[in-house]
């Protein structure tokens, strides 16, 4: 996983999302000179894993499926889609059958 730098104040809201039992609170994280590893004591259930994944990338503006950066915005509403544009169409059309 890759580390993200924050500051001691930033970390903070890592901390709430522990309290809040958030699975979003994992990751690494550099504070200054320090280096701090949240984690769960148990190693994540694959559904576990999957959601996390999932809500990074939505997050990130990438695609859930495949991570690619999504570019087109749903005009009914101004966000980011979920998915790319492959796997939008993909989807879409699977929908309709
Ligand atoms: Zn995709």
């Amino acid at each position: 996983m890759k580390s993200v730098k924050l500051t001691a104040k930033e970390f903070e809201k890592v901390v709430k999302k522990i309290s809040a039992k958030s699975l979003d609170a994992c990751g690494t994280y550099i504070i200054g000179e320090f280096k701090i590893d949240v984690r769960k004591t148990k190693p994540l259930s694959g559904s576990e894993r999957v959601s996390l994944l999932y809500k990074r990338r939505k997050e990130q503006g990438l695609c859930v499926v495949c991570g690619k950066k999504v570019t087109k915005k749903n005009p009914k509403n101004g966000q980011l889609y979920r998915l790319c544009e492959i796997h939008r169409t993909k989807i879409d059309k699977s929908r309709k059958r």
